[in-house]
């Protein structure tokens, strides 16, 4: 892994996200590597050499949080690298923004998929509006492995536990949904109990070194369903996530649980 820290003017920026009005991306980069990841774009973006998931750009600033600038509007973190990842152990610089953030008003929205959030739970518990997001997409740890190299099912599990115990509130994000592997139905009632609401994302592969990536992957270990992500992801067929996404809809509704699609 290639690490280098950055000075930076600062660490936050508008948000092309729907509905947040700013991210925070404490890093440049992402460990975990995931087979499928939307920001690897930002490698050729940003012209790194580097395989994604093989560097790291450690965002160090002086910058000031000030009042004004943020009380009253939604912030995300991190749109396009884990801001729990396996680095932030060392470098702390989440939880420095983090003990900046706890001072003030406003919604915040933080997306793992990492337990080293446990460690944060102290400010947590302090800020006025948190909810965070654990995105998990099948229980079946032989497949996340295939697909992610971060933290295994049974600690993303645990976590979501523990953050709902010291009543933190938690959405599990069922994110991306590969067709015939992710089972939403089984997430869903392994986490009823600690979720607060529930976002679905359909696997999407408009990148083409992501798809060529996705589809090799699932050609090698999913034979089998190969010639449906063809029809999907080569044919434009969307047949299959219209579907998908009436039936997660009737599910939900007759559970009673919130639920978006992102
Ligand atoms: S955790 Fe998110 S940002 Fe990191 S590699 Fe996976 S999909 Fe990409």
């Amino acid at each position: 892994m290639k690490i280098r820290e950055v000075n930076v003017n600062r660490f936050i920026a508008k948000s092309k996200v729907f509905g947040v009005d700013f991210v925070i991306n404490p890093y440049v980069g992402c460990p975990n590597a995931c087979l499928y990841c939307y920001a690897s774009f930002l490698r050729n973006l940003k012209g790194y050499k580097e395989e994604w998931g093989t560097f790291l750009d450690v965002k160090k600033t002086n910058y000031k949080l000030k009042k004004m600038s943020v009380e009253g509007k939604s912030y995300l973190m991190s749109s396009s690298t884990d801001c729990y990842n396996l680095y932030e152990e060392k470098y702390e610089i989440t939880r420095n923004i983090l003990k900046q953030l706890v001072n003030f008003k406003f919604s915040l929205r933080i997306e793992t998929k990492n337990s080293l959030i446990l460690r944060d739970i102290d400010l947590l518990k302090k800020m006025y509006d948190v909810k965070v997001i654990i995105s998990l997409n099948t229980l079946n740890q032989e497949f996340s492995r295939g697909i992610e190299s971060c933290s295994p099912i049974k600690s993303r599990l645990e976590t979501i536990k523990k953050l709902a115990e010291n009543k933190i509130k938690v959405i599990v994000a069922i994110s991306p949904i590969f067709p015939f592997l992710t089972d939403y139905k089984e997430i869903i009632l392994k986490t009823l109990d600690e979720a607060t609401e529930y976002i679905f994302e359909f696997l999407n592969l408009k990148s083409t070194p992501v798809k060529k990536k996705v589809l090799k992957y699932i050609n090698e270990k999913y034979p089998e369903y190969y010639l449906e992500y063809a029809k999907i992801y080569l044919f434009n067929d969307n047949t299959y996530f219209m579907n998908l996404k009436k039936e997660i809809s009737l599910f939900c509704d007759k559970l009673h649980i919130k639920y978006t699609f992102k």
